[in-house]
């Protein structure tokens, strides 16, 4: 996808502050954080959003869950860490290339 943002940082063109690359998956800082510890975990391949997925999606985003614990945990979230999908513009999404948001750290999230 030329236009799309995430595939741009997959690909190197726009720089991110990246904490894991594998032939799947990257991870990297989000660039306007909402707690001490943000990141975004995100496919290399294009997918819009959640809701685009299909059972073909599904070691994909079993890889997805699988690593967010480890990654939280490597960047200092032993007390454990939210994490949160946004799908759709009535989901609060706002780039259409699926992420999982993983964040922590600091005061006390809010009970939801
Ligand atoms: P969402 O609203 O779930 O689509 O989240 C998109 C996230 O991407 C937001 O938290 C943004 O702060 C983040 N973001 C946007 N541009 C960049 C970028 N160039 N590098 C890192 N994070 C970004
Ligand atoms: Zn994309």
């Amino acid at each position: 996808m030329s236009d799309c943002l995430f595939c741009k940082i997959v690909a190197g063109t726009i720089p991110s502050k990246k904490l894991y690359e594998d032939d799947d998956l990257i991870a990297f800082h989000d660039i306007h954080p909402i707690a001490p510890v943000h990141f975004l975990l995100v496919p290399k391949m294009h997918v819009a959003g959640l809701a685009d997925c299909g059972v073909e999606h599904k070691d994909l985003l079993a890889k997805m869950l699988l690593l967010a614990p480890k990654l939280a945990v490597e960047q200092g979230l032993v007390a454990g860490f939210r994490t949160m999908i946004n799908t759709g513009s009535g989901g609060g999404q706002e780039v259409f290339h699926i992420h999982f948001h993983v964040f922590g750290g600091g005061a006390t999230i809010p009970k939801i």
